[in-house]
């Protein structure tokens, strides 16, 4: 059995920049809290609240003077209510999401609709409705738009950070052919981050050169379950978060074995998995 895995694997820049602010914080201060989890990956949770990090349920739920803004980012007011606690706030807002709301805040003050293409229950989607100051709308379903009455005339358009760029492209024909009415305007501003862009081609190169793709990751990691996603499409593919998931009836007949793992898992965790692959091979 030939195992092989992406270039692009592990953390991803964000993810990285977080976890190592966090652990400065936590050598300095013996501890830090975060606001809601920092990365959606219970390993690397784990291994934090190790280190003394504390994940706070919400605002209310914070018991020191500093809170750490996870990686996804949160609404202004959000942070509005953290301040009028008297509490700092540490953020490790990643710089593409960072560009995303800024975008969102833009549009919004130009007076257009702000439409993300993304999963409204997400915690970056959540964060950048909150720059959008109440003017934007989040979806996957270009329908939620044709519904609205009046349909607005100016649409800023931006996607979700982690979504798979083709499904962006469409969706953003299907708003033009039931959305372009006239006097219409639509603005496209490409916001998926650069990083999981490499990282979705990387592996769905990888995924036709062989027989079944292990994706390591969180269940509930969004871009993880994208990459999973993705390559399904072209060849069995399995999403593990651990090696422990992995079963070894799967690998029967097969002989080429590709890897890659979300931007929010760690190098611990591709090691247990290649060397569990190694093991069965
Ligand atoms: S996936 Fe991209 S946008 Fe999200 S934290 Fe990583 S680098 Fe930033």
């Amino acid at each position: 059995m030939k195992i092989e895995k992406t270039k692009e694997i592990g953390f991803c820049f964000g993810v990285k920049r977080a976890v190592d602010i966090l652990e400065k914080i936590c050598r300095e201060r013996g501890g830090v809290e975060t606001l809601g989890a920092v990365v959606h990956n219970q390993q690397v949770l784990q291994r934090l609240a190790g280190i003394g990090v504390r994940v706070a349920k919400d605002i209310g739920d914070i018991k020191g003077k500093a809170v750490a803004i996870s990686s996804h980012g949160v609404a202004p007011e959000v942070e509005e209510k953290i301040r009028a606690r008297q509490i700092d706030i540490v953020d490790t807002t990643c710089p593409f999401v960072h560009r995303l709301q800024t975008a969102a805040r833009r549009l919004a003050q130009a007076g257009f609709l702000v439409v993300i293409y993304g999963d409204a229950d997400h915690t970056e989607v959540k964060g950048v409705l909150g720059w959008a100051e109440g003017k934007g709308i989040a979806t996957l379903d270009e329908k939620d738009i044709f519904k609205l009455e009046p349909l607005p005339r100016r649409l800023g358009v931006l996607s979700q950070t982690t979504q798979i760029p083709a499904d962006f492209v469409n969706f953003v024909k299907r708003l033009i052919d039931g959305a372009f009415t006239r006097d219409s305007e639509l603005r496209v501003i490409d916001t998926i981050c650069h990083d999981i862009r490499k990282r979705q081609a990387q592996a769905l190169e990888l995924a036709g050169k062989v027989d079944l793709m292990l994706v390591i990751g969180g269940h509930g990691s969004a871009n993880t379950n994208r990459l999973a996603e993705l390559c399904s499409a072209v060849t069995e593919t399995h999403l593990v978060e651990t090696a422990a998931d992995i079963e070894p009836g799967w690998f029967k007949g097969k002989r080429n074995i590709g890897v890659t793992s979300g931007a929010s898992t760690a190098e611990a965790a591709i090691e247990e998995v290649l060397a569990r692959l190694k093991n069965l091979a």
